[in-house]
């Protein structure tokens, strides 16, 4: 009887002990992390073409924002589903080989959720946001439930080689306005020493609750909505071994091509 208690002892210990090994496993594993493929400076300098599919991608991250090859359009990625966003206004979801040049994903899982009442244009609710996330060292992944008005995205069409350089292509981008219109907010902050790799502050991009309007916000007006932030103080950051990427001139500094094609 005694023998049979310490067995089944020695296995509650055992199963304690294999449990919380994998639980701590489990917490460093999923730890919150930005994956980052390629470089904001490589875009800037002309590099439109990666080699990471959204099949791939899809692994990385189930939220984020980014492009796809030959500039065509903006990428948008909400609840795992990977959105293409072209010049024309149209969405469609992404297939799974298609091709990304510039991407931020990360598994999204809010550490904080707020609420907005208060009609804000996009500067006033950066602002908001700045009080309300701190640390200005990290980076965070912002989400945004509401209702909107005033919703201005851009995208570019496809783009042909030789590439000009994305400042060059300001100009032809193709700007929707959408006078009131419920969706989401897909968000990314930088931080200011990331510059080169990511826009530093606030990049957005947007999606309509329909799945059927969307891009790179330009301006809004949230007029209300549910804000989930997360922060994270990982990086995973891949550097594509194409030819583009290699030539591209990454050597001096493109912060006033990057306020100019933010649209700051
Ligand atoms: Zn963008």
């Amino acid at each position: 009887m005694k023998k049979l208690f310490s067995q089944s002892a020695a296995r509650l210990l055992l199963a304690v002990l294999v449990f919380s090994f994998g639980a701590g496993y489990a917490v460093a594993q999923s730890a919150p992390t930005l994956s980052v493929y390629s470089t904001l400076d490589a875009l800037l300098a002309g590099a439109y073409d990666g080699e990471l599919t959204m099949q791939t991608l899809h692994t990385r991250g189930d939220f984020g924002l980014g492009t796809f090859n030959r500039l065509e359009g903006e990428m948008i990625a909400v609840d795992g589903v990977f959105y293409h966003a072209r010049a024309d206004g149209s969405v469609t979801v992404a297939g799974p080989e298609e091709r990304t040049p510039l991407a931020y994903v990360t598994r999204f899982h809010a550490d904080r959720t707020l609420r907005q009442e208060s009609p804000l244009k996009l500067v006033e609710l950066e602002k908001w946001l700045d009080g309300q996330l701190g640390n200005p060292n990290l980076f965070y992944a912002v989400r945004i439930e509401g209702a909107f008005s005033e919703v201005s995205v851009r995208a570019i069409a496809a783009q042909n080689k030789p590439y000009k350089p994305l400042a060059e292509l300001v100009a032809t981008q193709s700007v929707h306005t959408y006078p009131t219109v419920r969706g989401t907010l897909i968000g990314l902050r930088s931080p200011a020493f990331s510059k080169g790799i990511s826009v530093p502050g606030y990049h957005w991009h947007f999606l309509s609750a329909n799945r059927q309007q969307g891009g790179h916000v330009l301006a809004l007006t949230l007029a209300a909505g549910s804000v989930q932030v997360e922060s994270i103080a990982k990086l995973d950051l891949e550097l594509p071994r194409s030819e583009g990427f290699a030539r591209a001139d990454q050597s001096r500094d493109r912060s006033q091509e990057t306020k100019l094609v933010e649209g700051k």
